[in-house]
């Protein structure tokens, strides 16, 4: 078949391998019809999530038919079409039982590794990396599913997959942030970077009743899709006079925006001394993330405030001001989403009309393209806001 994989940094390229075989009794095959790229795969393609392989197959934000099933699968048939959640789920374990899907005890197979780095180990995710379990991923024409009756969402409806592909991931990730932040009607949010994370954060803020959004980000055609399609209020955080804090404060009369959401993570840019600190360290690998974005939340959010981060994070920060956030008194909010625990709600919204998720995609290429897209979507050249692929075009 056809994969995208991962052949060094800043090296994607479509690769012919064997086809997936069932491996447990509890595993079905998926025939992916359609598939993302995300910024969580650029994360991988420029080098900052460790325990990559070559030929790792990237991608996890896909969905297609169910075209094999093992012999102790019970909830799908062959010929099901199916969304499938990002993060690798038992349904057994305590964390499963509780809604938090991706912290799953037992679908990582390398959860020594993650244990020594964070404590305890998170969900497999697939193709995130050996950390994450070192599942193929989706960005390809088959793909692997363990626990079959337990990940895969099947569908009843007949929507196109341009409407329902972000439910595997980035819809419920947005909605994640902006839901964990617990916002309320009336609430000023302040969402930082406005990649698909953002769009969706924004999204949500405003369906949780937020009176208003401001989206910060530098790329102009981010900036004017939170503005025309969600009526947030665009900031520009290269010509924020003298720095996005104080914007932030004058466009809230002083007092700071009620929910600060960092919908960038570790791979923030900026200008400063911060910033350049920050990249500095990175690169002498005296920290693994630059936490420009975190330091301009906790400085601009309202005392008592919330900051939610769906920006992934990796390792180690320097020169963070914890400080700030105990001062004033926030909650901080952060992690992988669980996507099931979102999933069906969303899902409704867009049977129902309420959301149509299609206004973010700006590409849509056969797989065989992945190369080539990789290194446009990272650069946003093009006007690149998210890249759709379909394997089998
Ligand atoms: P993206 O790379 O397309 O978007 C990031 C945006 O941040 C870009 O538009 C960039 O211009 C902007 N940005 C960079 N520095 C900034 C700054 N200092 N201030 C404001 N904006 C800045 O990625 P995406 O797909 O939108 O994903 C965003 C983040 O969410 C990534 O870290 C990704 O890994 C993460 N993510 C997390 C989960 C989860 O489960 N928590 C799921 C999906 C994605
Ligand atoms: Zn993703």
């Amino acid at each position: 078949m056809k994969a995208a994989c991962w052949m060094g940094k800043h090296d994607v390229r479509v690769e012919e391998i064997p086809d997936p075989r069932l491996l447990n009794r509890q595993d079905c095959i998926v025939k992916v019809s359609s598939t993302a790229i995300c910024g969580s795969d650029l994360h991988l393609f420029n080098g900052y999530v460790p325990t990559m392989k070559e030929y790792d197959v990237m991608g996890h934000e896909f969905m297609g038919e169910v075209v094999e099933v093992g012999p102790d699968v019970k909830n799908l048939r062959v010929g099901d079409r199916v969304l499938m959640p990002f993060q690798i789920a038992c349904g057994g374990c305590y964390y499963c039982k509780h809604d938090l899907w991706s912290a799953c005890d037992n679908s990582n197979p390398n959860a020594g590794q993650q244990e020594n780095v964070m404590g305890h180990p998170g969900a497999g995710m697939y193709g995130y990396s050996h950390l994450y379990g070192g599942y193929d991923g989706g960005q390809a024409q088959y793909v692997r599913v363990p626990y079959a009756d337990v990940n895969p969402v099947k569908l009843e409806n007949d929507l196109p997959d341009d409407k329902l592909l972000f439910l595997t991931d980035i819809l419920p990730t947005g909605f994640q942030a902006a839901a964990q932040a617990d916002v309320k009607p009336g609430d000023v949010v302040a969402v930082w970077g406005c990649g698909p994370v953002g769009q969706f954060a924004i999204l949500s803020a405003f369906l949780l009743g937020a009176d208003k959004v401001i989206a910060i980000d530098r790329e102009p055609e981010r900036l004017n899709m939170a503005r025309d399609v969600h009526g947030a209020t665009p900031l520009n955080f290269e010509h924020a006079e003298p720095n996005v804090v104080y914007e932030l404060k004058m466009l809230t009369g002083g007092r700071g925006p009620d929910v600060c959401i960092d919908a960038v993570g570790l791979e923030a840019l900026g200008h400063g001394v911060g910033a350049v600190v920050d990249w500095t360290k990175q690169l002498l690998r005296m920290q693994s993330d630059r936490p420009n974005v975190l330091r301009q939340c906790f400085q601009a959010c309202r005392k008592g405030g919330t900051v939610s981060i769906p920006g992934v994070y990796a390792g180690i920060i320097d020169g963070l001001n914890f400080g700030s956030a105990f001062g004033k008194g926030l909650t901080l909010k952060m992690g992988q989403t669980h996507v099931k625990k979102y999933l069906p709600t969303l899902l409704k919204l867009v049977e129902d009309g309420k959301i149509d998720p299609t206004f973010l995609i700006t590409h849509k290429v056969p797989l065989s393209d992945a190369g080539q897209m990789y290194p446009i979507f990272k650069e946003k050249e093009d006007d690149c806001i998210k890249v759709v692929m379909r394997p089998w075009d």
